[in-house]
């Protein structure tokens, strides 16, 4: 398999070149030449295997021959999932009318570390091959920065730098990060907002001689890798409830804020998996559901929610379908993107706008029917859900036996649990004593010189 970009500007490259690129050289996002498909023979027999067994069948084909790296996928595999505490990796579980896809029993309790265990240890792979180095830097709002600290953590040939915002992150998350004491891992507090961090980060990659000098890679959803783990559940969680049987064609519900989570989704359908539609649930921050309703993709600005993590203003992740939707058409994705940069908008034809609604259900869920919903799953069906989760299963109120993803643990997200139900969620062991391990982090000011400084102080 080969990569290229949705604007058009990148030759083909290989698998491991697609993920040490991160974003395309041209501005866009990498995807596969062509989609690889299953048939519904190979679909039951993949229904029998571990997740660890399915991981290996869904990647191969993305995979590029003759490189290294394809070859060592099983023991990838088993290394990036070994870290998590079920058995069965993404347990599927009955709530009422629904199922309950469980992606939190990773290290850091939410989705992300499905994908972000294994970057890390493809990260690790193919830099080990190159005896290369890679220092990572992110800004973080909470969850994406633990999930890529645990991913990285200890591993040779990479330090990780990730900003959060000083006093404004949950102390849960907080904690998930500082109390990470591995050599390599630098965690970094400002004294400004989230949206501070980013600037400095944009700051620091738009240096190019800094950037080339230090070789910054990104962790963020547009690495072509988190995808791909992704798109093992849905196909693990599918054979879990149809017992395989290819007649059957399921809804999945996705509570979604860059478009990573339900884009992988989208993929295991093209794919061949028996998917029906594709809800895409968001909060108050709804540019997604704006897009499906009205075909027009306008930037707004971002309202903060007790579901944090759907909280964005651009879904970057959106460009990967787009292209689909616009029949690979790269200088059409590429005008759209411009026009977005210059106008803050875009929009596409109504014929376009209705393909795109024969598959995705758009729907937004504000608060209060958040919390209800956290406390009607509660009441019902005796299973505690997080915030973001809540806003899927609400969002899944037509569908029932739709297949929803359980984003984060209710741990992780207490206070608006507390608020829903009047009890606290049973903490994880993975929590236990948290709060009073010792910690490390470097606090500064919201100043680009400042970081990079430290990073110097660091990587010389
Ligand atoms: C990141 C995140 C989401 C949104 O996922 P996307 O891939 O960005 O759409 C939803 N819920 C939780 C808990 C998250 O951490």
């Amino acid at each position: 398999m080969r990569y290229v970009s949705t604007r058009g500007g990148v030759s083909p490259i290989s698998f491991s070149q697609a993920v040490m690129m991160g974003l395309a050289t041209d501005g866009g996002l990498l995807l596969p030449e062509r989609i690889p498909t299953v048939d519904a023979e190979r679909l039951r027999q993949w229904s029998r295997l571990s997740f660890q067994e399915l991981a290996v069948e869904v990647m191969t084909p993305f995979m590029t021959r003759g490189e290294r790296v394809t070859g060592q996928l099983p023991e990838l595999v088993r290394r990036s999932f070994a870290t998590f505490s079920h058995p069965e990796i993404t347990p599927v579980i009955r709530a009422g009318e629904h199922w309950i896809l469980e992606l939190f029993h990773g290290p850091t309790l939410a989705f992300k570390d499905v994908a972000l265990q294994f970057l890390g240890n493809l990260f690790e792979t193919l830099l080990s091959e190159e005896q290369g180095r890679l220092n990572i830097l992110g800004a973080t709002s909470g969850d994406t920065g633990s999930a890529a600290i645990h991913g990285v953590r200890g591993r040779a040939g990479i330090h990780v730098f990730i900003i959060h915002p000083h006093g404004r992150v949950s102390p849960i998350q907080e904690r998930q990060m500082t109390s990470v004491l591995d050599a390599n891992v630098h965690n970094i507090a400002i004294r400004g907002s989230f949206d501070d961090g980013q600037s400095i980060v944009k700051a620091l990659f738009n240096d190019l001689p800094f950037k080339q000098a230090y070789r910054l890679g990104a962790v963020n959803s547009i690495n072509w890798a988190r995808i791909l783990a992704q798109i093992v559940y849905f196909v693990h969680a599918w054979g879990r409830v149809t017992g395989g049987d290819p007649e059957k064609r399921v809804v999945f519900s996705v509570p979604t804020g860059n478009f990573g989570d339900i884009f992988a989704g989208y993929m295991a359908m093209r794919m061949g998996l028996p998917v029906e539609r594709l809800v895409l649930a968001t909060n108050r921050n709804d540019i997604l559901v704006r897009f499906m309703e009205s075909g027009v993709y306008r930037i707004g600005t971002v309202q903060p929610t007790i579901s944090p993590s759907m909280d964005i203003q651009i879904s970057s992740n959106f460009e990967r379908y787009l292209y689909y939707l616009l029949d690979e058409d790269a200088e059409a994705v590429r005008d759209a993107m411009g026009r977005l940069q210059r106008e803050g908008l875009f929009a596409v034809s109504e014929a376009k706008r209705a393909q795109a609604a024969e598959i995705f259900v758009p729907r937004r869920v504000g608060e209060p029917q958040t919390l209800d919903r956290i406390r009607s799953t509660w009441e019902g069906c005796g299973v505690l859900v997080d915030p973001h989760t809540a806003v899927g299963l609400e969002a899944a109120r037509d569908f029932p036996e739709a297949i929803c993803l359980a984003t984060a643990h209710p741990a992780k997200f207490g206070e608006a649990v507390q608020q829903a139900v009047g009890r606290e969620s049973p903490v994880p062991a993975s929590l236990d004593g948290l709060m009073e391990r010792p910690t490390r982090c470097r606090i500064l000011d919201p100043d680009p010189e400042a970081v990079r400084a430290f990073m110097r102080e660091v990587l010389d």
